[in-house]
C-alpha cells in the first residue's frame, strides 16, 4: 500500500481573488475550477501542474478550519493530499498502526473526492489528507 501521487497541495490564502493573478500571471498556471465546499467552510480554487493540483483555500467563516488556521499561521501551505486506492483500507491499517485519524471513515471533499486527513501529531506536523476518486 502506498500513494500513487500527490493529488494536491492546500495553500490557504487570504483572499481567492487576490492570490488567483500570482498563479495565472507569474506562474503561468490556469485556474480551472473554483468552487465553495459549505461543509469545510472554504472557497477553493484548482491548479494543475502536471497530475498534481495546488488547491488555494479561502475562509468564508472564522470559526471554520482554515479561518482559524490563518488567524493562527497566517498564509501557507495547509496540508498535502496522497492519491490513493482503497481509502477504507488504508485508514484502517494506520488506525492499527497507531497513527491518529481525524477522519475515521472517508468523506466527500471538492471535486467529488473521497477524502480523510490525519493528524498533524502523527505526521510530522503535516496535516495530511488521503483522497482516493469515487468508483464510477
Ligand atoms: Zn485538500
Amino acid at each position: 500500500m502506498k500513494p500513487t501521487h500527490i493529488e494536491h497541495l492546500g495553500i490557504a490564502v487570504n483572499s481567492l481573488e487576490e492570490s488567483i493573478p500570482f498563479f495565472e500571471n507569474v506562474l503561468g498556471l490556469s485556474c480551472y475550477a473554483v468552487e465553495e465546499v459549505a461543509e469545510q467552510k472554504v472557497k477553493t480554487a484548482f491548479f494543475m501542474v502536471g497530475q498534481t493540483k495546488i488547491e488555494l483555500l479561502e475562509s468564508t467563516d472564522p470559526e471554520g478550519p482554515i479561518g482559524k488556521f490563518l488567524e493562527s499561521k497566517g498564509q501557507g501551505v495547509h496540508h498535502v493530499a496522497f492519491a490513493v486506492e482503497g481509502l477504507q483500507g488504508y485508514l484502517d491499517s494506520l488506525s492499527e498502526q497507531g497513527i491518529r485519524l481525524i477522519d475515521k471513515t472517508p468523506r466527500k471533499g471538492a471535486e467529488g473526492l473521497n477524502i480523510a486527513f490525519l493528524h498533524p501529531k502523527s505526521t510530522c506536523g503535516v496535516l495530511m489528507e488521503l483522497c482516493e476518486h469515487p468508483k464510477a
